[in-house]
């Protein structure tokens, strides 16, 4: 009887591609850098703020180059804030609170033009030009942090696209393989797809023709007892243990291990390599879901969602426009009442983040708590 030696442990080979070691090494050294210019533009502009919402009235040279010294400062700090977004993005990859922390670091920015005279930082100006120029000021903070909320979702949902990719192909193989110490089944793959224990890779021929949980045609994570957890089941493979080809016979003889309780057998399972591709196959399930169920609201609620949307951005322009000062530029909407282009654009924005949000947690329920 060939079989392969059931104790060789797996040689798991990492390969460092070139473009995440450069991103990591650019990801450290630029953390801090992009920070501290974030920092130093960020209060550059709100001392500018207060500045001009308190001074009186400069020549129209002045205010054309404190205009054109506003803009560069936007530039800037949007540039530097979208490298501190990536660099954050790279040092905290894979945490569940990265994307809130992103987008709440973009709301803080988008509503500086409302924060900023509501904390008494800013006061209300009383010359017009001086008005324009707190404005642009403020202005230039929220365009900031508009620039970095899109990065945030477009970061969301390619960080979801390659996740699922991974999860689709390996499922949550790789942390299941370094604990249970096992490779496939070569020369006989089987992947029924929500199959049994036995219909999946990782079930070995030289066990399986003494395994009563195959001869009985039940699953072992069912019964919490199997070959890659119970000893017995193994040394029965190996001695070349008989087990009747009936069912039922072959049922009764399925080990019974009473020495671990129900929760310490449910743990060997979640950390079992044969478990994870049976969850697998639940995200393979569960992923489609998730997108038909987004698709199908997006289709099925669009007119409500639009008009929300719609709603919401005007609510939200109102808010800032309230302590946009009086200008011929700044007074005027930048949301139009009846939902149009921009609208829909957000709209679908917010439906792909909610869909990679989605995507998280299907991940973290099957993957992690291995529901
Ligand atoms: S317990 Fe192991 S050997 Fe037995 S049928 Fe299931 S996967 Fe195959
Ligand atoms: S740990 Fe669970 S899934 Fe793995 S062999 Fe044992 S019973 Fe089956």
């Amino acid at each position: 009887m060939e079989h392969g030696n059931i104790h060789e442990p797996i040689k798991y080979v990492r390969r460092a591609h070139w473009q995440t070691e450069a991103l990591n090494w650019l990801g450290s050294r630029f953390f801090w850098v992009s920070a501290a210019a974030t920092l130093a533009l960020s209060i550059w502009l709100v001392y500018y703020a207060m500045h001009f919402s308190s001074a009186v009235a400069i020549s129209p040279e002045a205010t054309q180059t404190a205009a054109d010294l506003i803009f560069k400062l936007k530039i800037g700090l949007t540039v530097s804030l979208l490298v501190f977004g990536i660099c954050f993005s790279v040092n905290f990859v894979g945490d569940y609170a990265l994307p809130v922390t992103l987008l709440g670091i973009a709301a803080l920015f988008f509503f500086a033009p409302s924060w900023l005279p509501w904390s008494g930082i800013v006061s209300d100006p009383r010359v017009e030009n001086m008005a324009a120029l707190t404005s642009m000021a403020m202005g230039a903070l929220s365009f900031a942090g508009i620039a970095l909320g899109i990065g945030a979702v477009l970061y969301q949902v390619v960080d979801a696209s390659i996740r699922v990719r991974q999860r689709i192909k390996y499922g949550g193989r790789e942390e299941a393989l370094g604990k249970t110490e096992v490779k496939e089944e070569e020369d006989e793959i089987r992947n029924v797809f929500f199959g049994k224990c036995w219909q999946l890779p990782f079930c070995r021929k030289f066990i399986r023709q003494s395994c009563p949980i195959y001869h009985s045609r039940r699953t072992c994570w069912k019964e919490r007892v199997g070959c890659m957890c119970e000893e017995s089941v193994i040394l029965d493979a190996l001695h070349g243990k008989v087990i009747p080809r009936d069912a039922i016979a072959a049922a009764r003889y399925i080990p019974q291990n009473t020495r671990l309780s129900p929760e310490q057998k449910a743990e060997r399972c979640r950390n079992c390599v044969i478990y994870n591709e049976h969850q697998r196959h639940k995200y393979n399930l569960l992923l489609p879901a998730a997108i038909v169920l987004t698709a199908a609201a997006y289709i099925i609620l669009h007119e409500g969602l639009l008009t929300a949307t719609n709603r919401a951005l005007r609510d939200i322009d109102s808010a800032v426009s309230r302590f946009a000062f009086t200008t011929a530029e700044s007074g005027k909407k930048l949301v139009d009442p009846v939902p149009g282009f921009l609208d829909e654009v957000m709209l679908i924005l917010l439906m792909l983040f909610v869909l990679s949000q989605m995507v998280r947690l299907i991940e973290f329920a099957v993957f992690k708590l291995k529901i």
